[in-house]
Parts: C-alpha cells; sequence; structure tokens
C-alpha cells in the first residue's frame, strides 16, 4: 500500500477532525432506509456507508453512516452525516456540491450550510487525501442517483 502522507490534525480545524474521529455521530443502524450506499477508496482501504430514510416530505428523517479506514475517512463520514437530517434531497446535492468544490478551490466566503465539513479544508494541501474526505460524499450522491432512477 502506498505510504499516505499524514495531515497534521491541530489547531481549531484539526482538534473537530479528531473529535468527530473519536466520537462518530450517527452510527446505528436503520431498519427500513429509502436510500442505502457504500463507497471504497482501495487506494488506502477506506470504506464508508450511508443509510438515509425520509419522511413523507421528501425530507431526511434519520441517518446512519458508518466507516472504516483513515483518521480523515471517519470523521468526514461523522461530519457530513450531521448535514443530512431535515434536508431534501435538493439540498443535499447542494451542500454535496459546495463542499466538493471548496476541497478543490477552498470557500471564500461561501460556507453556507457546510457546518463541521468545514473542518476537512485542513485537509486541502495534501491533494491525494481530498479523496478520503470525499469518499462519504461520493456514497450521498450515488446513493440519490440510485432513489432517483428507482423512483423514476
Ligand atoms: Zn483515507
Amino acid at each position: 500500500m502506498p505510504q499516505q502522507p499524514e495531515v497534521p490534525l491541530d489547531g481549531l480545524y484539526g482538534d473537530l477532525v479528531m473529535d468527530h474521529y473519536r466520537h462518530p455521530h450517527n452510527r446505528a443502524l436503520i431498519s427500513e432506509a429509502d436510500i442505502e450506499a457504500e463507497e471504497f477508496n482501495p487506494f488506502c482501504g477506506d470504506r464508508a456507508a450511508l443509510q438515509i430514510k425520509l419522511d413523507g416530505q421528501g425530507k431526511v428523517c434519520n441517518v446512519s453512516a458508518r466507516s472504516e479506514g483513515c483518521s480523515i475517512i471517519q470523521a468526514a463520514t461523522s461530519m457530513l452525516s450531521d448535514m443530512l437530517p431535515g434536508k431534501s434531497l435538493c439540498e443535499l446535492t447542494a451542500i454535496a456540491e459546495r463542499f466538493r468544490a471548496s476541497m478543490y478551490n477552498g470557500t471564500g466566503d461561501d460556507t453556507e450550510g457546510l457546518g463541521d465539513l468545514l473542518a476537512l479544508q485542513v485537509v486541502r494541501r495534501y491533494p491525494v487525501r481530498i479523496k478520503c474526505a470525499l469518499l462519504p460524499l461520493v456514497a450521498l450522491e450515488e446513493g440519490i442517483k440510485a432513489y432517483h432512477s428507482k423512483a423514476g
């Protein structure tokens, strides 16, 4: 396995990443999820699995987010899971786009709706690790896509 550069996790953002890594949120499995998606990155053995339950209005009412691998994927999965409840799939797609753009281009002033995900800006200086931060996002997007094609 190729050597992955270590991302120094100190400072305000680093502390937040470590906090989610040590105490990941929303790990309990859901029994009847509307959306289920899993992504794997063989490059560093990262895995992210999401389950989403929608309410009658099409908004997220329950989330399960589980991951294994490096600290970045585990923190990113937990942070993303906190963003989902109460949002429609359209809103989630918009957040996903904004988060991906922020990882490649920086946020500028456009930080709306990113919450703790902003802390992953510490990863930006290590381009190969950006994949780790974005893996749960890819799972989310694939899950939404599959849900739409199933719903027609
Ligand atoms: Zn990783």
